[in-house]
């Protein structure tokens, strides 16, 4: 259930070498109703890891090759559960056995390069549940694999959420995952939500211009040998030199020259659930000044 969780508004400073090199500029973050924004440094290094853990794109660069696979497990479930050497053997096995990989006696003993990149993965998500967390964030954690793993390592996390009660906040580029195996979704331009609905909302009706073009954009199943797939020109602007409007707008089919560049727009709920940040929608905006979406 991510109905908990809204997102701060994160400002990139220019300066690479500032120390952090990003910061929170406002908003909040809530975790199962709890504020994190603002929260000290040790008390989010209790949460890390613990009720919130992460899986990311390369599963190879985010295992220790000098530790068995077992091991790596292992080290979160003494950290944060306090169990022995024995009882955390018995619930690494548990883990393996879970995320459906084989001889896990045997996988305990190996190190990452003796297995395959699927498994690798698997590995992760068995690292990322072991401490039963509220919320997994999976950043794009199946481009490296091939196509027909992909989908084994997207249903495993699929029914790992549904088992577990696990909201897991996945980011990727690809829409045939977000069909696949997401309730929600959030799409981001610029580093700013510009629309969120349930997935079914936003494939039957897509109303951000943004989002419209990202699913025209897609190869359709009916489509002609001949047909030229439609795309956008242009470039998202840098998001440490976002422009006064909408960041849409030197993109936009739509655009309204008179409103689209002078200030951000806000929210607006289309239907229940469904909200998108554009003029378009906007019900003060004179009607004359719109181009039908
Ligand atoms: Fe396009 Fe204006 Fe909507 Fe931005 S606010 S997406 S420029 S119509």
């Amino acid at each position: 259930d991510m109905s908990g969780l809204r997102y701060g508004k994160v400002c990139i400073l220019s300066d690479a070498d500032a120390d952090p090199p990003a910061r929170i500029a406002g908003g909040s973050v809530l975790l199962e109703g709890e504020e994190l924004v603002g929260r000290p440094e040790k008390f989010l290094r209790s949460v890390r890891g613990a009720r919130i853990a992460m899986v990311f794109q390369d599963p190879f660069s985010s295992l220790n090759p000098t530790m068995t696979l077992g091991e790596q497990i292992a080290e979160p479930i003494r950290l944060h559960k306090g169990l022995g050497r024995s009882a955390a053997k018995q619930e690494v096995l548990r883990l393996l056995h879970a995320v459906r990989i084989p001889s896990p006696e045997t996988r305990f003993r190996q190190y990452p390069h003796e297995v395959s990149g699927g498994q690798r993965q698997r590995v992760m998500i068995a690292i990322a549940f072991a401490c039963n967390p509220a919320l997994l964030i999976a950043d794009e954690p199946t481009t490296a694999l091939d196509v027909t793993v992909q989908a084994q390592v997207l249903g495993l996390m699929a029914d790992l959420q549904k088992s577990t009660g696990t909201g897991i906040l996945l980011i990727t580029h690809d829409f045939g995952v977000v069909a696949q195996v997401c309730d929600r979704v959030l799409v981001m331009y610029a580093g700013q939500i510009v629309e969120s609905g349930t997935t079914e909302q936003i494939f039957r009706a897509p109303r951000h211009p943004y989002t419209q073009g990202l699913l025209a954009s897609l190869p359709r199943a009916d489509a002609k040998k001949t047909d030229r797939l439609p795309s956008m020109s242009g470039q998202a602007p840098s998001v440490t030199q976002l422009p006064p409007g909408c960041p849409f707008y030197e993109r936009c089919p739509h655009a309204m020259p008179q409103i689209c560049p002078t200030r951000e727009p806000e929210s607006f709920e289309t239907e229940p659930g469904h909200t998108v940040r554009c003029y378009l929608y906007d019900p003060s905006v004179n009607l004359p000044l719109k181009k039908e979406a």
